[in-house]
């Protein structure tokens, strides 16, 4: 449930460094946003593609996969459209030239909310989840003024101003979505990256109680929980 008060955006865009990151930290919330017409962008920096112990795979055919099933996953949630930075798995690094690319989809695809990796979470191995999130908040910055990567505005994209992010993974929450109508298809979405998945049933149980611990804080049955910053 969504609270009358809440401004739904009419477009939003996730910014993430795999295939499903996005499902186990927002598809609950993106799902019910989507369900109220909110039009929703993925933006993957990298394709997953070392996200295997299968000896016998390559990278390549790894990345066709999980394009494919984030692409499903993304169908079970009300996703409209996918970008695909194709990034080397767990070989990101920040650089101006990510940033800008990062740039160029929120130019293209006008989110008013950014949903992104929370940089700043204490003891955040994974160096793909850090580079992903500082890249959507850098690429946010960046979208909203002309002297920004100017050479974009020149084949005829005009500057965009996201008004509000959302950082999920985090660890310093101040905004939490009741999930409690869309757990299901946020379970359905993180089981439709088959590739990953050993164990449906341990993982169905594993995602009730994570969004049930969010959620006991409010005395909700199951949540997402988000640190929300401003830019307006
Ligand atoms: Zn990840």
């Amino acid at each position: 449930m969504l609270p009358d008060t809440f401004k739904l955006p009419r477009r939003a865009m996730a910014i993430f460094a795999h295939p499903d990151d996005v499902d186990f930290g927002a598809s609950g919330t993106l799902a019910a946003w989507a369900d109220r017409g909110v039009h929703i962008t993925y933006c993957l920096v990298t394709s997953g593609q070392k996200g295997t112990h299968d000896a016998t795979m390559s990278a390549t055919k790894l990345a066709r996969i999980r394009e494919r099933e984030q692409m499903a996953a993304g169908a079970v949630v009300g996703a409209k459209e996918f970008v695909f930075l194709r990034r080397q798995d767990g070989e990101t690094e920040v650089s101006m030239r990510l940033r800008g690319e990062v740039c160029k989809a929120i130019r293209i695809h006008r989110p008013d909310v950014v949903l992104t990796q929370d940089p700043w979470r204490a003891y955040q191995l994974h160096p793909d989840h850090r580079v992903a999130g500082w890249s959507g908040l850098d690429g946010v910055i960046a979208a909203r003024d002309h002297l920004f990567f100017p050479e974009q505005l020149k084949r005829g994209l005009t500057q965009h101003r996201v008004t509000r992010v959302y950082l999920f993974g985090t660890s310093d929450p101040n905004i939490w979505f009741d999930i409690t109508g869309t757990l299901d298809r946020k379970i359905k979405a993180i089981s439709s990256h088959t590739s990953q998945v050993a164990d449906p049933v341990r993982l169905a149980e594993r995602m009730r109680a994570f969004a049930a611990s969010n959620g006991r804080v409010w005395g909700l049955e199951a949540a997402e929980a988000f640190r929300a910053i401003e830019l307006a």
